[in-house]
């Protein structure tokens, strides 16, 4: 048997965490790394936060899984707190993104269908696109690493340039029931839609009678400095996919929906078994008070502005490597030049220099820090780009 007993669909690298203190990984021999990566954009009040752990204790002695078949009192005060505080009227809990954007596929064309034009199935999605894994989700991209051998995959997305507007538009037909996307794509390459894109969506969506579906499964959640990335633009969306940092490190995920959007979500329609379990609603109601307590946010745009203002700062010493910052708020990424490959880039950082980031497609290096950092984080994480900026270059050149 040469095969592992994990099913080697990741090349895993060395680090082996087994503990994790705020800000920070502890992996097996002890050493320490300086978390930029977060579990890609999951871990926002970083590790171990102690009102996160007690949630998670307390409940977990109490009362863990029911089944959707029961009333949730959780669950319904952590929807209504999402509803307070969104374009949303209602919420479906999942365990994953993926889920959450199977969700919000499958309400979309339930709400032609449901006004009797279940013809109008068709989402147009985008280039560099990421929904996750599942055979609906891969469907709506365009990248053969995630697609090459899963065909046939779900019929009815068509696939245009990203902040195309005029693509977008173009792909509309009799078909056609919204548009999906991210709006500040993360795996594709940090990169945000205009604001003319953006809205160019919207107003199409209601000149034509179309949904607005967008995945903020990594940008949302206070990632970008505002509850959703969608309020920066002011554009509401019909129906979003949420997860990532909604459990701040615990399986968790929503699709949020306008009533309008789910009126076809009716009995039967849809379920899971463990999504909105009460050990889950717990933990989201613990993150969500943390979210939305005063100063939070604010705290996110200032480090998020501090950390992107640091990171522009390294161009210019190290114009041969990088060529830009981009992304919002703490969703950040750094495009690399040809000739350095971001992927190496980032494992150089996390061997030789303890620093965690991620890459992203584009040659972006991608930095996605707790929430919950301070400057003293981003001093340390720009002295460690900086330092691995030096010998990278250094043995790139040897
Ligand atoms: C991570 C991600 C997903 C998939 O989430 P999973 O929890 O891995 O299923 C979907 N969309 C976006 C934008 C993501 O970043």
């Amino acid at each position: 048997m040469s095969i592992s007993p994990l099913m080697p669909v990741y090349p895993r690298c060395d680090v082996r965490p087994v503990r994790g203190e705020g800000c920070y990984l502890i992996g097996e021999r002890g050493e320490r790394y300086l978390d930029f990566a977060a579990g890609i954009a999951v871990n926002l009040l970083g590790h171990g936060h102690p009102k996160l752990v007690k949630t998670i204790a307390d409940q977990a002695a109490t009362l863990m899984h029911v089944s959707n078949l029961y009333g949730m009192p959780l669950g319904e005060q952590f929807a209504q707190k999402l509803v307070d505080n969104t374009f949303a009227d209602t919420v479906f809990f999942t365990n994953s993104g993926a889920e959450a954007v199977e969700c919000a596929i499958k309400t979309a064309r339930r709400y032609h269908y449901a006004n009797g034009q279940a013809h109008r199935h068709k989402l147009i999605s985008f280039d560099n696109a990421f929904h996750g894994r599942t055979l609906g989700a891969i469907s709506a991209t365009s990248q053969p690493k995630m697609r090459d051998g899963f065909e046939p995959l779900l019929p009815g997305f068509s696939v245009v340039p990203f902040n195309d507007l005029d693509a977008a538009l173009a792909q509309i037909d009799d078909n056609t029931a919204g548009f999906l996307l991210e709006p500040v794509q993360g795996e594709g390459g940090v990169t945000p839609a205009t604001q003319e894109f953006m809205a160019g969506l919207r107003k199409a969506c209601d000149e034509h009678g179309l949904l607005l579906v967008l995945d903020e499964v990594q940008c949302g959640y206070a990632r970008t400095g505002t509850f959703f990335a969608h309020e920066q633009y002011g554009v509401k969306p019909d129906i979003i996919a949420v997860a990532k940092g909604i459990g701040a490190g615990f399986p968790l995920g929503a699709c949020l929906a306008t009533e309008e959007a789910a009126k076809g979500m009716v009995f039967g329609t849809h379920g899971t078994t463990y999504g909105g379990n009460p050990l889950a609603m717990a933990v989201g109601l613990t993150v969500i008070e943390e979210v939305l307590a005063d100063g939070f946010l604010d705290h996110v745009k200032a480090m998020g502005a501090r950390l992107r203002a640091a990171l522009e700062q390294l161009i210019p010493n190290h114009d041969e490597m990088f060529e830009d910052v981009r992304g919002m708020g703490l969703m950040l990424g750094v495009k690399m030049k040809e000739g350095f490959d971001a992927r190496t880039f980032v494992g150089h950082l996390r061997d030789h220099h303890g620093l965690l980031t991620v890459s992203a497609g584009q040659n972006v290096l991608r930095v996605l820090p707790p929430l919950v950092i301070d400057e003293s984080h981003i001093a340390e994480c720009i002295e460690k780009i900086s330092a691995g900026a030096r010998s990278f270059s250094a043995a790139q050149a040897a």
